[in-house]
């Protein structure tokens, strides 16, 4: 093993011919192949296993779907949007949006479409894709943006195959199915069904919501832009410039630094805001005290809504507490044993956070295999790369920073830091770049300590928390995590 000095990004072309390989054609990947073509790398691939491009945009069509972080902050940095219709635009839009974008910048040539990757073997210095359709493909880099909410999770619940009705998850939205005059359930509490609850409840006979868990709603006002505002944007491109650099700040100062001390000031007066909510929207004592959590705000990921509250003293609306004992052929049976008929049901059950990459098979340096270094549960040295992994770099990995942000701003600072490692092979500092097992133990170790002061960390049970209850994202604050991404610790990484 040879350590180097540290690469010179004057290096310029000096290995035009690095080949890389992008998994998946989601919001990170298209910033990848962005970001690799605007560096000059030409021979890159996006392969996709789906037939259209868009990751968790493409994937989840629900009913109210939308985007709870401010659409003009939800955007690339190097493609401003001055059409977005609202605040928090629908998910349609922002599907589009990345549609439009992949083929302005080119991307659209570089997707190959129907291409599942299921195995990636490091050999000879290089990575060899095996894909679902028995072609292979060999690369200098992988990219893994597969994405974090990608796998639903279907509840273990009793007689789930039973039901009769419709039912479908969230995140396999069944647009066949028609919902107009229907009972219709929703199981689930989280930022998918409280949307999907608002969008439906005019257009069904019937809305039960069974919740296991009452939620903080933070009041959020959606106003649309109008179309003054849009041509001032379209005008004047720095102001959506600055409107950007403004929420980004505002989201860091008011929340991600604030989520790292449960009693933070910040975090103190997002509970009362939301105490405030709940007070002073639902009339009923007993319909507020059921949906009063018992936990702080922001200890699950905050809720955004403006109507839910409203939406739940419907007259057609329904909140059952009550546990679920089973699902029967005609519906819903709870634990004191009421059957809650049901023409259709919907499972807003959310995913499977700690799959990550799988079940794509991965094999690292001497025969390392990713199945059995996250045979516990995902790691990586700084969300980004795995030790005896070399030349393999994740967008929103594992114990990244997630929460009420833009993970577009996540995925662009880790971008440039995944930059500044290949150019270390591009100035030939180096043909392996790997984070060492010693960082990646040190930096686990520093997670685990910093994590315990959390706010998630304060007392609920939320997809945040790892099988240890410990929770699996970055602790710190998010300027921490942006001078971090600035420049690669050289000694964090073993290069040969
Ligand atoms: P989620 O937050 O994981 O919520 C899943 C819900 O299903 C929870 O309320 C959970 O209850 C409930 N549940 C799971 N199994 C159950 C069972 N067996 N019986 C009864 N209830 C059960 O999932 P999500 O709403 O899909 O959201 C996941 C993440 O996606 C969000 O946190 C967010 O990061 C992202 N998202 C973002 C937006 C946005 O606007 N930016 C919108 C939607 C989603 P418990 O709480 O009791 O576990």
């Amino acid at each position: 093993m040879t350590l180097h000095p540290p690469p010179s990004s004057q290096a310029g072309a000096q290995r035009p011919d690095l080949r890389f390989i992008i998994i998946g054609a989601g919001m990170s990947g298209i910033l990848s192949a962005i970001k690799l073509q605007e560096a000059g790398f030409d021979d890159h691939v996006i392969y996709e296993k789906a037939a259209r491009l868009g990751g968790t945009w493409r994937e989840n069509s629900y009913a109210g779907i939308a985007c709870d972080v401010p659409s003009h902050f939800y955007s690339y940095s190097f493609a401003p949007n001055p059409d977005w219709s609202h605040r928090f635009s629908p998910g349609a839009e922002i599907q589009a949006y990345f549609e439009e974008t992949a083929r302005r910048f080119g991307v659209d040539d570089r997707i190959e479409y129907g291409k599942e990757v299921e195995r990636c073997v490091f050999e000879n210095g290089r990575w060899r894709i095996e894909l679902a359709d028995g072609t292979t493909d060999v690369g200098d880099f992988v990219i893994a943006a597969t994405g974090v909410l990608h796998h639903p999770a279907y509840p273990d619940i009793e007689g789930l195959d039973e039901f009769e009705g419709s039912m479908f998850h969230s995140a396999r939205w069944d647009h066949d199915v028609s919902l107009a005059g229907k009972r219709v359930g929703v199981v689930g509490t989280g930022s998918s069904a409280i949307q999907i609850v608002s969008a439906l409840v005019d257009e069904v006979e019937e809305l039960s919501l069974f919740q296991r868990t009452p939620q903080w709603i933070m009041p959020q006002e959606n106003p649309a832009y109008s179309q003054e505002e849009k041509d001032e944007f379209r005008r004047q491109p720095e102001t959506i410039t600055a409107l950007r650099s403004e929420i980004s700040r505002m989201f860091a100062d008011g929340f991600a630094n604030a989520v790292i001390d449960a009693n933070s000031p910040q975090l103190v007066a997002i509970h009362d805001a939301c105490v405030a909510n709940l007070e002073s929207s639902v009339q009923d004592p007993i319909l507020r005290e059921k949906l009063r959590p018992n936990y702080r705000a922001a200890c699950k990921r905050l809720i955004m809504s403006e109507d839910f509250y409203d939406v739940i003293q419907r007259p057609n609306a329904r909140l059952v507490t009550e546990g679920i004992d089973r699902i029967e052929q005609s519906g819903v049976r709870t634990c004191d044993g009421e059957l809650h008929e049901l023409d259709v049901l919907i499972l807003a059950t959310g995913f499977r956070v700690d799959r990550f990459m799988r079940p794509m098979e991965v094999v690292g340096r001497g025969g390392s295999r990713l199945q059995d270094v996250w045979r516990k549960r995902p790691s990586a040295y700084m969300a980004i790369s795995i030790p005896e992994f070399p030349n393999l770099f994740m967008l929103n990995g594992p114990n990244g920073p997630v929460g009420n942000f833009s993970l577009i701003e996540v995925a662009e600072l880790q971008f440039d830091y995944i930059m500044q490692l290949i150019e270390w092979v591009r100035s030939r500092s180096c043909r392996e770049v790997s984070a060492s097992h010693a960082a990646t133990d040190r930096f686990e170790a520093e997670r685990l300590e910093a994590a315990k002061t959390t706010v998630w960390q304060s007392g609920c049970n939320s997809w945040y928390l790892d099988d240890r209850g410990v929770p699996a994202v970055w602790p710190w604050t998010f300027d921490r995590f942006r001078e971090e991404m600035a420049e690669p610790r050289r000694p964090d990484f073993e290069l040969c």
